[in-house]
């Protein structure tokens, strides 16, 4: 396997801390996509928006490019910042709005804007804008009874919504089915749902899920004797790591020598883990990957995998292997 260490000033990056490693395994991102286009059998557009969920959209792009039909992002600077079109000769889909509303801009970058208001729809007609229909999200999206004024607005010929389950797939297909439009509502929780995969399928978490292998070491490793930390936990032995909750991290899963353990306090720039006998310092303590995925932090966390995702990649230094 080939590592290298990204750009320089990476590591400036927020909540970053040289302590704590972050692998990016490109080959996985790849065999995830394959994955996808076999199973839904449409285009794919790939969410890379908010620096590819935190592993990195400059190395994610290359690595990706040939197997998708695009790119989903939140807004033009994404796309303008990563030169997305420069880059991979392909298109991005705007999801959010974006401060600019200069059409010549977004043509500039290959971006279509998505649009949910007749009047937006028409300003940026030229950049050959999405319709986005509110199923429910109630954000970023058209209401059903305007639907009709924003594609003649914007001489739409592509529709979308944020769908995440059945009934609201079920919504946009009766409000946009027969008038000729492509159209698209799966992200990753739709993709095993055949009759949400439609023209295209709007990946995020799905193309990153198992990449991101994130790490770091026992600075201390001691018995405890009596209540310990901030919080008077107990323990027989306990642990402290370099990443604390500047760091984005929370009390929760983790594994030490692989074996599966828990962060049982979180400080500001440094956490307690609990630990068994033969547990030393400078020994692993794997907070991302190998038998511990996404789902089990986030459960633990009590939040989504993305933001676990997100959180744990932004935790310290990429490197990515190929
Ligand atoms: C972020 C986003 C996605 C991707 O979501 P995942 O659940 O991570 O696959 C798809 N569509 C829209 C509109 C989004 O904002």
């Amino acid at each position: 396997m080939l590592a290298s260490p990204e750009t320089p000033d990476s590591n400036a990056r927020m909540g970053a801390t040289a302590a704590v490693s972050v692998q990016i395994d490109l080959a996985c991102i790849r065999r995830n996509l394959e994955d996808i286009r076999r199973q839904a059998g449409v285009a794919v557009l790939a969410v890379v928006k908010a620096d590819a969920y935190g592993l990195g959209i400059d190395r994610v792009l290359p690595a990706i490019a040939d197997g998708v039909e695009g790119f989903c992002i939140f807004n033009l600077a994404e796309a303008r910042d990563a030169r997305i079109l420069e880059r991979t000769g392909k298109s991005s889909l705007a999801l959010g709005p974006t401060a600019s509303e200069n059409v010549d801009e977004y043509l500039a970058q290959g971006v279509r804007p998505a649009v949910w208001d007749a009047g937006r729809a028409a300003e940026l007609r030229r950049a050959d804008p999405v319709l986005c229909v509110d199923t429910g999200m109630q954000r970023f999206a058209c209401p059903p009874e305007q639907i009709d004024d924003v594609l003649r607005g914007g001489n739409c010929k592509e529709a979308f919504t944020h769908a995440t389950n059945p009934r609201q797939l079920e919504n946009f297909l009766q409000l946009v089915r027969g008038r000729g439009l492509k159209i698209h509502a799966a992200g990753s929780s739709l993709l095993s749902l055949p009759e949400a995969r439609l023209d295209a399928v709007r990946p995020g978490l799905a193309l990153y899920r198992g990449a991101a292998r994130v790490s770091t070491a026992l600075v201390e490793a001691r018995n405890t004797k009596g209540p310990a930390g901030y919080t008077g936990f107990a323990a027989s032995r306990h642990g402290v790591i370099l990443a604390g909750y500047s760091n984005g991290l929370r009390p929760g899963s983790c594994l030490v020598n692989g074996r599966r353990a828990k962060v049982v306090e979180v400080g500001m720039q440094s956490a307690f883990v609990n630990l068994c006998e033969t547990d030393r310092t400078g020994d692993e303590v794997v907070l991302l990957g190998d038998s511990l995925t996404e789902m089990e932090v986030a459960a633990g966390w009590n939040t989504s995998p993305q933001e676990a995702l997100f959180r744990l990649c932004s935790m310290g230094m990429r490197r990515y292997v190929a």
